[in-house]
Protein backbone atom coordinates (compact mmCIF):
# COMPACT_ATOMS: atom_id res chain seq x y z
CA UNK A 1 0.00 0.00 0.00
CA UNK A 2 1.06 3.62 -0.92
CA UNK A 3 2.12 5.77 2.07
CA UNK A 4 2.34 9.22 2.36
CA UNK A 5 4.50 11.14 5.31
CA UNK A 6 3.78 14.21 6.49
CA UNK A 7 5.74 16.47 8.72
CA UNK A 8 5.27 19.61 10.92
CA UNK A 9 7.32 22.08 10.62
CA UNK A 10 9.99 21.74 12.73
CA UNK A 11 10.48 18.09 12.10
CA UNK A 12 9.84 16.54 15.84
CA UNK A 13 6.26 14.80 15.04
CA UNK A 14 5.90 12.75 11.89
CA UNK A 15 2.96 10.78 10.46
CA UNK A 16 2.72 7.96 8.18
CA UNK A 17 -0.37 7.34 6.34
CA UNK A 18 -1.25 4.37 4.68
CA UNK A 19 -3.62 4.01 1.76
CA UNK A 20 -5.45 6.59 0.17
CA UNK A 21 -7.75 9.04 2.20
CA UNK A 22 -10.91 8.32 2.81
CA UNK A 23 -12.26 12.27 2.59
CA UNK A 24 -10.74 15.10 2.10
CA UNK A 25 -12.17 18.24 2.88
CA UNK A 26 -11.78 22.23 3.24
CA UNK A 27 -13.46 23.99 6.33
CA UNK A 28 -14.46 27.45 6.46
CA UNK A 29 -15.51 27.87 9.81
CA UNK A 30 -14.21 30.20 13.03
CA UNK A 31 -12.64 27.13 15.08
CA UNK A 32 -10.44 26.28 11.59
CA UNK A 33 -9.56 29.90 10.89
CA UNK A 34 -8.26 30.47 14.24
CA UNK A 35 -6.42 26.70 14.85
CA UNK A 36 -4.92 27.23 11.61
CA UNK A 37 -4.31 31.20 11.63
CA UNK A 38 -5.37 31.46 7.86
CA UNK A 39 -8.68 31.99 5.70
CA UNK A 40 -9.59 27.80 6.34
CA UNK A 41 -8.18 24.58 6.93
CA UNK A 42 -7.62 21.61 4.39
CA UNK A 43 -7.11 17.98 5.76
CA UNK A 44 -7.18 14.55 4.65
CA UNK A 45 -8.84 11.71 6.95
CA UNK A 46 -7.87 8.10 7.16
CA UNK A 47 -9.36 5.23 9.68
CA UNK A 48 -7.25 5.65 12.73
CA UNK A 49 -5.54 2.33 12.01
CA UNK A 50 -3.87 3.61 9.27
CA UNK A 51 -2.61 7.14 10.92
CA UNK A 52 1.06 6.33 12.67
CA UNK A 53 2.07 9.09 14.80
CA UNK A 54 5.74 9.27 15.94
CA UNK A 55 7.55 12.12 18.23
CA UNK A 56 5.78 13.66 21.18
CA UNK A 57 2.21 15.03 20.89
CA UNK A 58 -0.16 16.92 23.14
CA UNK A 59 -3.64 17.71 22.97
CA UNK A 60 -6.97 20.10 23.23
CA UNK A 61 -9.99 19.49 22.91
CA UNK A 62 -13.01 22.28 22.10
CA UNK A 63 -17.15 21.66 21.87
CA UNK A 64 -18.23 22.93 18.55
CA UNK A 65 -20.84 25.22 17.75
CA UNK A 66 -23.74 21.82 17.02
CA UNK A 67 -22.24 19.79 20.29
CA UNK A 68 -19.48 17.58 18.39
CA UNK A 69 -16.29 17.37 20.06
CA UNK A 70 -13.48 18.05 18.38
CA UNK A 71 -9.59 16.72 19.89
CA UNK A 72 -6.36 18.15 18.12
CA UNK A 73 -2.63 16.53 18.79
CA UNK A 74 -0.38 19.17 18.33
CA UNK A 75 3.60 19.79 18.10
CA UNK A 76 4.61 21.14 21.65
CA UNK A 77 7.69 22.21 19.81
CA UNK A 78 6.30 23.94 17.04
CA UNK A 79 2.86 24.36 18.20
CA UNK A 80 1.45 22.92 14.62
CA UNK A 81 -1.91 21.09 14.71
CA UNK A 82 -1.00 17.19 13.35
CA UNK A 83 -3.50 15.48 13.73
CA UNK A 84 -7.22 15.41 15.04
CA UNK A 85 -10.24 13.47 15.49
CA UNK A 86 -13.98 14.94 15.89
CA UNK A 87 -16.66 13.12 17.88
CA UNK A 88 -19.19 13.20 14.71
CA UNK A 89 -16.18 10.89 12.70
CA UNK A 90 -15.58 8.12 14.61
CA UNK A 91 -12.78 6.06 13.75
CA UNK A 92 -11.09 8.68 11.25
CA UNK A 93 -8.45 11.11 11.89
CA UNK A 94 -7.70 13.99 9.81
CA UNK A 95 -4.34 14.93 9.10
CA UNK A 96 -3.46 18.98 8.21
CA UNK A 97 -3.35 18.65 4.51
CA UNK A 98 -0.20 21.40 4.56
CA UNK A 99 1.99 18.98 6.50
CA UNK A 100 2.02 16.98 3.64
CA UNK A 101 3.63 19.40 1.47
CA UNK A 102 2.90 18.34 -1.64
CA UNK A 103 1.17 20.34 -4.31
CA UNK A 104 0.63 17.63 -6.17
CA UNK A 105 -1.65 16.05 -3.40
CA UNK A 106 -4.71 13.89 -4.55
CA UNK A 107 -7.33 13.32 -4.60
CA UNK A 108 -8.86 17.46 -4.60
CA UNK A 109 -10.87 17.86 -1.93
CA UNK A 110 -14.85 16.97 -2.20
CA UNK A 111 -16.18 18.62 0.33
CA UNK A 112 -16.04 22.34 1.39
CA UNK A 113 -17.63 22.84 4.30
CA UNK A 114 -18.92 25.61 6.26
CA UNK A 115 -19.00 28.18 2.91
CA UNK A 116 -21.58 30.76 5.09
CA UNK A 117 -17.78 31.56 6.61
CA UNK A 118 -15.99 31.41 3.52
CA UNK A 119 -13.91 34.55 2.94
CA UNK A 120 -15.09 36.56 -0.05
CA UNK A 121 -11.92 36.29 -2.24
CA UNK A 122 -11.67 32.16 -1.54
CA UNK A 123 -12.68 30.05 -4.13
CA UNK A 124 -12.44 25.97 -3.39
CA UNK A 125 -12.66 24.01 -7.71
CA UNK A 126 -12.89 20.80 -8.87
CA UNK A 127 -15.56 18.72 -10.96
CA UNK A 128 -17.11 16.51 -8.08
CA UNK A 129 -16.56 19.45 -4.99
CA UNK A 130 -19.35 19.32 -2.60
CA UNK A 131 -20.48 22.72 -1.03
CA UNK A 132 -22.40 22.50 2.33
CA UNK A 133 -23.46 25.66 3.83
ZN1 LIG B 1 6.95 20.53 15.32
ZN1 LIG C 1 -13.80 23.82 10.65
Amino acid sequence: MESRIATCPCGAVQLVCEGEPVRVSVCHCRNCQRRTGSAFSAQARWPDAQVTVTGETREWSLTGDEGGRATFRFCPQCGSTVAYVLDTMPGLTAVPLGLFADPGFTPWPRFSVYESRKHGWVEITGDTLERWD
